[in-house]
């Protein structure tokens, strides 16, 4: 009853809005003729407009996307920048396209038109006398295309082979937000009106065509079947197999005939129309019924011969997309489906209405994935043609729900992603890793750090990684998710409840949620609202288990951020016994299943939940703390399996001057999806020290749902061997720290801010002749950080204070420590750049006396300065010796091997650095120091050569010239070798800042 009511509610509610909602409508006829020999199109287009609208119109924006080839300011141009992708940017006039020679009339007379003043692939055109509502008026323009090279985006050519899209002028889409018109983009798609479309393409004979629409011209249709029955005998005569030795495994274009042809194609209830020409291309034709009307619909895969062997079973795929797409969502409703091989920069491939095109892939199953991703894009683009530049999950996700559910449907047991990453997954224990694992990885890897984005947000908005790692991946598994909470059937009644309603029309998000409620009764705000439009995290747990005579009560808890559905899964000595979903309610309830003999729980048993954290699923009877899962050794690292407590483990060896050889085991949890509570600890021996080395760190990481992307409190602690003068010691480090991670990632603006607040607590031993020495030693830091990324240009600052105790010594010091850096790009094609930084230090205050150790260094901090003991060293304390060049890349920062007095008042230095044009690696550095050493102020300067790999985190430097001051501080007249300063950096490998920094 309640449903019933919920259902009458919400259709008086539709029928409201649907009072508002309306359409225009735009029918093309288009002549167009192919100029291969200079790369050009020359057309005519007309088109009826109608407006059905409520607002009389005075003019309408035209897209002439073929100008984003135009120059490097367009906004493809920006954006493919933005993405350091330089090809635009530097493009010859050959290489860049345009439109030209437009003549724009309304119902046969000439009119105004100019070109948008910011973005010149977009036009206004005026009407002489505004077009009322329910009017039509013709609008027509020759135009002439210079194709750009393929290698730019999407509208272009590969030698012979053109690819036509996205290229005639076309009325931008009014709707009740007004006028959307939009600049070519790569990423964040399409929004256009719906049509038909009249298309008559005149080019050489011996072109094979893949087009939008249905094939009007007989002798065309001959012409193809010939082709399908000449490629069918070279696969049945295994005649493919010579075509690999014409030039480097590519097929030479053939001569184009002198004679031309004129091809007709139509089409009704598209919003797009492209078309794809190849001398080369073999035919493959096929068919396939859908599984509600019955109807057949024609397809056809067109590839190149090279590529033969991995496109012989490509009309399976398009016809299994083609039949399962028309299951779940509703019956393909054109006549045919084309999948078109091509060379597209845009990666992967591309849609548009009946015809997709199929960039390169290496494998007969990534070329499904694609074909069937590509294919499915008739249903999310062609027909529900939503605005995907504003809400891109509403294809690309829904269509990618689709194809992991395709994927599980015929390859139930596949390892996808396991085969993507080739020999070493398997050893690594990612032996099991399906297609949905991969959408499910793509989602935590942002999510784990707190760095993702909601699913709903402009698509200029997202971050590249994010993109795909949400809009895609994240869209895709919570729709799943959805579906194993509904199950198929009532699924797929709201999705054709959906298609059938707002098929060929331009559905909002909040169209979509009304047509799931219609069907569910149910209230979907935690999914609309929650999941879809904000960073929000799923996470539940089993907080009890009690098993008794009338049964076993589960107590499920909500520790996430959603109040959404849960499946428990039960099991009694491993058979499966039942499964039951928590409704969205309270934070803890209880669920009661009539078995008696349940011995293990899951929640979320299938994997279908995006959820980052799936430590805390699994109860079992058996284990010793019931909650905590088995736990089992694994080697190497590998994905969180749930059910199992993974400890992985791997043998290391280590190796720093004192400690010599160390052998040892690291074992950690470390999983591809960031856990919350992470270890890693690595015990070894040590031959030097013939004792135990190593380290051990704790780790517990909260991701709050605003603000802060991550707070990380632990603690990292670690005993070595040393060498205080020429005694031995060893040494016991604590380090208690919280970090704050504070913002969230931004398209454009990339800045970040941290603060991290960390204690030390040293313990060292020495063994000297007198006896042993204990130093004791505490303190702490707190270091702000704020780094801004705009496009190839970074700034960094840091602040630092610190204070010290050595209680041996009765020593306290405070110091600050203040840099600031800024890298830009001098020549972006070659990746040049110049690096500037400032250094200044100060001491805040000293009490006892002050120790050479805790001073200020010129080039950087030595081993033995490392007071809060943070680095990695191979020789510590070295004050002689190769190790003893060793430098911390922080403080002043100098390139110079200089052991130059350190202050203990104040330093400032100036450093410079570029990477030098034409050659790799090596760059060129100028340092300017002063110095306040005792009372004297000192200057001190040097330049040189560097090399640099991994950010200068591994760093050589080569002095051409150096002060005298620098020189004279070298013991007896340093040898050049000596002078050499090198920085090896261990902690920028941790894999975490690696992660961090792709943001
Ligand atoms: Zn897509």
């Amino acid at each position: 009853m309640k449903s019933v009511l919920l259902f009458t509610l919400l259709s008086v509610a539709s029928f409201n809005y649907a009072q508002s909602y309306f359409q225009q409508e735009v029918n093309y006829k288009i002549d167009v003729a192919l100029n291969d020999n200079n790369n050009t199109l020359s057309a005519f287009e007309e088109f009826e407009y109608t407006n059905n609208s409520q607002c009389a119109l005075d003019y309408i924006y035209v897209h002439l996307w073929a100008n984003a080839y135009k120059n490097n300011q367009t906004a493809l141009a920006k954006q493919m920048y933005d993405q350091k992708n330089m090809v635009l940017q530097y493009a010859t006039d050959e290489e860049m396209g345009y439109i030209d020679s437009l003549d724009f009339k309304v119902n046969g007379e000439t009119v105004k038109w100019e070109l948008d003043g910011e973005h010149i692939d977009i036009a206004k055109v005026f009407l002489k006398s505004p077009l009322n509502p329910g009017e039509k008026m013709t609008v027509s323009t020759p135009f002439r295309i210079k194709i750009p090279t393929g290698a730019i985006s999407r509208l272009g050519h590969v030698g012979e082979s053109f690819q036509i899209t996205q290229w005639y002028p076309k009325p931008a889409v009014f709707d009740a937000n007004g006028w959307n018109q939009m600049p070519y983009l790569g990423i964040g798609e399409f929004y256009s009106e719906y049509g038909t479309f009249d298309v008559s393409i005149t080019l050489p004979k011996n072109y094979v065509v893949g087009a939008t629409g249905d094939l009007q011209t007989e002798s065309e249709i001959k012409f193809l079947d010939e082709r399908v029955k000449s490629t069918q005998f070279k696969f049945d005569n295994k005649e493919f197999r010579n075509s690999k030795k014409v030039g480097s495994g590519k097929t030479e274009f053939p001569k184009s005939e002198i004679e031309l042809k004129t091809i007709r194609y139509t089409q009704s209830n598209v919003h797009d129309f492209a078309w794809f020409a190849d001398k080369r291309f073999e035919v493959l034709k096929g068919e396939v019924e859908l599984p509600h009307s019955k109807r057949k619909v024609t397809t056809w895969c067109m590839f190149v011969p090279h590529h033969s062997n991995l496109w012989k079973e490509s009309i399976e795929y398009i016809n299994d997309a083609t039949y399962w797409y028309s299951k779940w969502n509703g019956d393909y409703p054109y006549n045919q489906v084309t999948a078109v091989d091509g060379t597209i920069s845009a990666g992967g491939g591309m849609e548009y209405p009946n015809v997709t095109v199929i960039g390169n892939t290496s494998s007969k199953m990534e070329l499904e994935v694609v074909i069937v991703h590509e294919v499915g894009h008739n249903w999310f683009y062609g027909q529900l043609g939503s605005n995907e530049r504003v809400h891109a999950w509403m294809d690309e996700g829904m269509n990618t729900t689709n194809e992991i559910r395709y994927i599980e449907t015929k390859y139930p047991d596949n390892d996808n992603m396991t085969k993507m990453m080739g020999g070493m997954a398997k050893t690594i224990h990612l032996d099991h890793l399906s297609h949905h694992d991969m959408s499910h990885i793509s989602y935590e890897t942002t999510a784990g750090l707190g760095l993702d984005q909601p699913i709903e947000l402009h698509s200029a908005d997202y971050s590249m990684i994010n993109y795909g790692g949400i809009v895609y991946s994240k869209t895709g598994l919570v729709f799943n998710y959805v579906r194993d909470y509904l199950g198929d059937d009532l699924f797929d009644e709201c999705m054709h409840h959906y298609y059938s309603k707002w098929e060929f029309h331009h559905p909002q998000p909040q169209d979509m949620k009304q047509s799931f409620e219609e069907v569910t009764g149910k209230n979907l705000n935690w999914l609309f609202e929650d999941i879809i439009t904000t960073t929000k995290q799923i996470d539940f747990k089993i907080s009890k288990v009690k098993v008794s005579e009338n049964g076993t009560d589960v107590t499920v808890k909500n520790v996430g951020q959603i109040n959404s559905p849960v499946r428990i899964d039960v099991y009694s000595k491993d058979n499966y016994k039942g499964t039951k979903w928590v409704e969205p309610g309270n934070k803890k309830q209880t669920v009661h299943f009539i078995e008696k003999t349940i011995d293990e729980v899951k929640l979320d048993g299938n994997k279908k939940m995006p959820e980052v954290n799936r430590t805390n699923n699994f109860w079992h009877k058996k284990g010793m703390f019931g909650k905590i899962e088995p736990i089992s050794f694994e080697f190497g690292l590998g994905d969180n399996n749930p059910g199992k407590t993974q400890i992985w483990w791997s043998p290391m060896m280590a190796y720093n001057v004192y400690d010599k050889t160390m052998l040892g085991v690291l074992f950690h949890n470390q999983t591809i999806a960031k856990n919350k509570f992470e270890y890693a600890l690595m015990p070894m021996y040590s031959f030097g020290r013939k004792n135990v080395s190593g380290f051990a760190n704790v780790k517990y990481n909260i991701i709050p749902a605003s603000r802060f992307s991550m707070i990380s409190i632990g603690v990292r602690t670690r005993t070595f061997k040393n060498e205080l003068a020429s005694f031995s010691s060893e040494y016991m480090v604590a380090n208690p720290f919280i970090d704050f991670q504070i913002g969230k990632p931004k398209a454009k603006k990339h800045f970040k801010q941290s603060v991290l607040l960390q204690g030390v607590h040293l313990f060292e031993k020495t063994q000297t002749l007198s006896g042993t020495i204990e130093n004791k030693t505490y303190g702490g830091f707190v270091e702000y950080n704020y780094r801004f990324v705009h496009r190839v240009n970074k700034f960094n600052a840091k602040l630092k204070v610190d204070y010290l105790n050595q209680a041996t010594n009765n020593l306290q010091l405070s110091n600050l420590n203040a840099e600031l850096k800024y890298e830009f790009e001098y020549w972006d094609k070659e990746n040049k750049s110049i690096e500037l930084r400032a250094f200044f230090g100060a001491n805040l205050f000293t009490s006892g006396v002050a120790h050479s150790i805790y001073a200020f260094s010129p080039s950087g901090q030595s081993g033995n300065q490392d007071y809060f003991y943070d680095n990695y060293l191979v020789g510590r304390n070295r004050t002689e010796g190769m190790w003893a060049q060793q430098r911390i890349n922080n403080q002043g920062g100098m390139n110079t091997g200089s052991p130059f007095g350190n202050s203990n008042t104040m330093l400032t230095t100036f450093n410079l650095y570029a990477t030098l044009p034409y050659v790799p690696l090596i760059g060129f550095y100028s340092d300017l120091g002063i110095a306040d050493i005792s009372g004297t102020t000192e200057v001190m300067y040097d330049l040189g050569l560097g090399i640099r790999f991994f950010e200068g985190n591994f760093a050589v430097y080569f002095p051409l010239f150096e002060s005298q001051n620098l020189l004279d501080a070298y013991q007896d007249g340093a040898t050049y070798g000596q002078r050499i300063k090198f920085v090896i950096n261990m902690n920028a490998l941790n894999p975490e800042k690696i992660m961090k920094s792709a943001f």
